[in-house]
């Protein structure tokens, strides 16, 4: 274990920053990495409100925190309070991940990326060179997007419901990676054939609407990968359909276990025991889901 976990004997404290965080899965991920490890720490969501945000930030400064997450709907404003900032967290402009050292140097970073990348890395599956379709232009999309350039992917198609965002995007982004994003004005059927990984990146799909599927089934074909970052349901109709046809399916709760795993590793460097937080998650949402 490293001098960091051992120095104190009162727990390090850990947090999640956003609005709503009521439906978090992130304290019992947390929660159970540090049970798992026996490492004395907690973790704790708050729901911060905008006219508070620096305050909150200043607060968990103040309190001792070891680090934090951040989530909608201030993954950029927490930028402008960031004493150094990762590389994948300055593409995409983004933060999810900070880490507090002595108590007041904010070191920020971007997991999401890295928790696709993790997803498709570890599935053994070998992206150098693929042609991919993303659908979305938020934030995930973004992700998506810089963690696709890692993985070697040579073709960018993005899909998105407001054209504009998705030209914006591409500015923003274009120049920061080699593949080469293309814009769709929603001609998928040229283009789907040439695809290998269909990912979605909208909320489309997300309970309560789960007979929602954000491409017509048509369009799935056998030969693809079709990533889905919604995670609850674990498998979307949009999986549904892939699995149906034949195709690879990988649902988001990949992506938010390996971006837990490398949060883990930045505020503690430890090897996280991702089974385990795979374990948790998938219980609480099939929990969840049968509830409803
Ligand atoms: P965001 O920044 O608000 O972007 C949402 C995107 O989805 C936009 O491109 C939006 O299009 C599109 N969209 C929303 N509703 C739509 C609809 N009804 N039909 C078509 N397009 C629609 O949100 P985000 O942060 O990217 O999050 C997107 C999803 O990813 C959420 O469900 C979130 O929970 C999930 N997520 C999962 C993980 C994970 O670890 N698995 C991590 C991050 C996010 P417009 O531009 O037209 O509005």
């Amino acid at each position: 274990m490293n001098h960091f976990i051992r120095k104190t004997r009162l727990p390090l404290k850990f947090g999640l920053i956003g609005k709503p965080v009521e439906h978090s899965l992130s304290p019992l991920m947390m929660n159970t990495v540090f049970n798992e490890l026996k490492i004395n720490a907690i973790y704790v969501a708050f729901e911060v409100d905008e006219s508070q945000f620096q305050d909150a930030i200043k607060g968990l400064s103040a309190l001792k925190f070891s680090g934090f997450n951040v989530t909608i709907p201030y993954k950029e404003k927490i930028i402008e309070f960031c004493d150094s900032i990762g590389k994948k967290a300055s593409i995409v402009n983004a933060v999810n991940t900070v880490k507090i050292i002595d108590g007041e140097c904010l070191k920020c970073y971007n997991t999401d990326v890295d928790g696709v990348v993790a997803t498709f890395k570890r599935r053994g599956i070998d992206t150098k060179g693929m042609e991919t379709l993303i659908i979305g232009a938020g934030g995930a999309a973004k992700s998506l997007i810089i963690a696709f350039d890692m993985l070697g992917i040579k073709k960018i198609f993005i899909l998105n419901r407001t054209k504009t965002r998705a030209l914006m995007l591409a500015k923003l982004l274009q120049s920061r990676i080699d593949a080469k994003i293309v814009i769709l004005d929603g001609e998928i059927e040229n283009i789907i054939e040439e695809v290998d990984i269909i990912a979605n990146a909208t909320p489309v799909g997300m309970y309560p609407n789960i007979h929602e599927c954000p491409l017509p089934e048509t369009f799935i074909l056998k030969d693809h990968i079709v990533f889905d970052v919604v995670y609850n349901p674990i498998e979307t109709k949009l999986l549904k359909l892939a699995r149906k046809k034949g195709a690879v399916a990988v649902s988001g709760v990949d992506m938010l276990v390996y971006q837990g795993a490398a949060t883990v590793r930045i505020w503690l460097n430890v090897d996280p025991p991702i089974e385990k937080m795979r374990k948790v998650v998938i219980n609480k949402l099939r929990g969840w889901y049968n509830q409803s």
